[in-house]
């Protein structure tokens, strides 16, 4: 009979904090209660957890025994701490000597007969664990290296909940698996391999260099997929902070690769147009798994055939993309996860989608506007970029156009990017998202002269207020590519040019 206590960790979002998980012996009628707000999976944890413990050949304690989770305002989700609730069981009941697990975590899932299996969210659990000034983190073998990617920390690893009985009776060894410093091994797409299509290569640029939303349109075999995929090839590296950040979030949802390197290069998600709102934001039981959107922080979130969508699914990215993070309401709160992407939609002018486009296109116009139609709207606001892309000439693919690989265009948009940033100051880092009062701000106005192409279209009534403040920003981009110090009327009958679309 008696009390002992260790310690795991819980995840709120990516955020993670240590927890307390004791238990206490007492001379009773054989039973075993769970506090400390457990959700389902947590209840479920106790049948598990004592098959666990008497599979691996250990006493469990017949007696009353109470397990609690501090602290207790904080809800905790998942199976992560049935390892830790064993321990700290098998130390109260049955004298198990924990001194060698002082400062430490315990992460893990325990299956029925003493696996101890990994989880979801290592990374951020046990960055929180360093953060917190714990000195070992305990963990799943499946998720060592993992672990391993967090400094100041000292990781084993365990197989079974027998080998950490072992340990702590002097018998075993806890694993320390080399694993070798794996490098990110995702193939890089080359701008270069998108022949005869200036337009959209510029369009590619433009993006990347002020983080603005694109939509591109056109017939199949315009290159709109091959274009998309190749846009985080030339954005700049994610730095230490953001790495971190985006590693997190693949660990929470586990999408991370088994080779467990840090993400380094922006992401890219592409969802199929059947993707569900909780596949687009988030969600599920338990810890809920980031969506598309979280897994593309950082990186671009490309919706291919985007007409396609089903409404409700694409205005449940409008708030997440102006706000830089999903709230996800649940049964008791919010799980808040960060979402800062850039968004890349592509669609076909209409339902046939033939490869020739207008020309052997027989929908009927209204079919086509109505088509259209679907994607204007309140989504459609938030993207500074909306161009028409012809079919590839034939010609230009046989010719020896000398075409920029995106080694060089990468360089021109960290250049681009630094401009604006020391621009905008604290108002913003990229023309993307630089806010439209700062567009009319006195230091930054642009003459009446250089707006001239745009007030003309506007009078027109061809172009909308928001059209027009979009293509300001497009035109800074512009000027920061080609290294001037503010857009000329050049600069702005290009972003304009570059809004194509019959509807501005
Ligand atoms: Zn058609």
């Amino acid at each position: 009979m008696g009390y002992a206590r260790v310690h795991s960790v819980a995840l709120h979002g990516v955020a993670g904090e240590v927890i307390v998980v004791e238990a206490d012996v007492a001379p009773g009628l054989p039973s075993l209660v769970v506090s400390g707000l457990p959700d389902a999976a947590l209840s479920e944890a106790r049948d598990r957890v004592r098959a666990a413990v008497q599979n691996s050949g250990a006493y469990w304690p017949q007696a009353r025994i109470t397990v609690n989770l501090l602290p207790a305002h904080m809800r905790k989700h998942g199976s992560g701490f049935d390892t830790a609730v064993a321990i700290a069981v098998l130390a109260a009941g049955a004298a198990l000597p924990i001194g060698r697990l002082k400062g430490a975590v315990i992460l893990g899932e325990l299956g029925l007969d003493g696996t101890v299996r990994p989880v979801r969210g290592v990374l951020p659990a046990v960055l929180a664990a360093s953060r917190a000034g714990k000195e070992l983190a305990l963990v799943p073998l499946a998720n060592v290296t993992e672990a391993r990617l967090v400094p100041d920390i000292e990781v084993r690893a365990t197989d079974s909940l027998g080998r950490i009985i072992g340990f702590l009776h002097g018998s075993e060894n806890l694993l320390d698996p080399v694993s070798e410093p794996a490098m990110e091994t995702s193939i890089t797409l080359d701008l270069a391999d998108v022949l005869g299509q200036e337009r959209g290569r510029r369009v590619i640029e433009l993006a990347a260099a002020g983080r603005h939303h694109i939509a591109m349109f056109g017939p199949p075999g315009t290159g709109k997929t091959m274009l998309a995929a190749r846009l985080p090839g030339v954005l700049p590296p994610l730095d230490d902070e953001e790495s971190i950040e985006v590693t997190a979030l693949h660990s929470i949802a586990g999408t991370l690769a088994p080779s467990g390197t840090l993400v380094r290069r922006a992401p890219l998600q592409a969802p199929h147009h059947t993707a569900s709102v909780a596949a687009l934001v988030g969600g599920g039981p338990g810890l809920a798994k980031p969506g598309a959107i979280s897994l593309a922080h950082h990186g671009v979130l490309f919706l291919d055939e985007c007409a396609e969508f089903a409404s409700g699914v694409l205005d449940s990215l409008r708030q997440p993309l102006e706000q830089g993070q999903v709230r996800l309401r649940r049964a008791y709160g919010e799980t808040v996860y960060p979402a800062r992407t850039q968004l890349v939609m592509a669609a076909n002018p209409c339902p046939c989608a033939r490869p020739g486009g207008r020309q052997t296109c027989q929908c009927p116009s209204i079919v086509r506007r109505r088509y259209q139609a679907r994607l204007s709207g309140p989504l459609m606001d938030r993207v500074d970029l909306q161009v028409d892309l012809d079919p590839v000439r034939s010609a230009a693919l046989l010719g020896t156009e000398h075409v920029e690989p995106s080694a060089i265009i990468a360089k021109r948009v960290l250049e681009a990017r630094g401009t604006a940033a020391a621009r905008w100051g604290r108002s913003a880092k990229t023309n993307g998202d630089v806010p439209a009062s700062m567009l009319r701000d006195g230091r930054f106005r642009l003459s009446k002269s250089v707006l001239h192409p745009l007030t003309v279209e506007m009078d027109r009534g061809r172009l909308s207020a928001r059209g027009f403040e979009r293509s300001v920003r497009v035109a800074w981009t512009i000027a920061d590519l080609d290294g001037r110090e503010r857009p000329e009327a050049a600069d702005v009958r290009e972003a304009l040019e570059l809004r194509s679309r019959s509807v501005r």
